[in-house]
């Protein structure tokens, strides 16, 4: 089973505004999960094209999953959302493996532009 793109954070209304910002042929495979360690299992039991990950999470934080997903052989490209724009949360995020850093609110446009960035556009 494939799922072409995971939305995982723990707000249904970011969930929400960040699928309304993922590119329009993106529409037909989408998961939204709510915390982290359901993204970590999805990874492992299916092919993930994509992970959008929120960083504040109960539980698991998306630092956490980033880490998880390093134990994981093909693990997806993840974009991290986030409100924080403390420059250290992207530095750590993306030395965890993140392929992109995109803030709370996400515009469609500066999604569109960070995957493209990614290679994943
Ligand atoms: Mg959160």
């Amino acid at each position: 089973m494939t799922t072409h793109v995971l939305v995982v954070d723990d707000s249904t209304m970011s969930r929400k505004i960040t699928v309304r910002a993922l590119p329009e042929n993106w529409a037909g495979e989408i998961v939204q999960l709510d915390n982290g360690a359901d993204a970590v299992a999805a990874c492992r039991d299916r092919s993930v094209d994509v992970m959008l990950l929120d960083l504040t999470m109960p539980g698991m934080s998306g630092f956490d999953v980033l880490e998880a997903l390093r134990e994981i052989d093909a693990a997806p490209p993840v974009v991290v959302i986030s409100a924080d724009a403390q420059p250290k949360a992207e530095e750590r995020a993306r030395e965890l493996g993140a392929r992109g850093f995109v803030r709370k609110p996400v515009q469609p446009d500066a999604l569109a532009a960070t995957l493209r960035d990614a290679g994943l556009l």
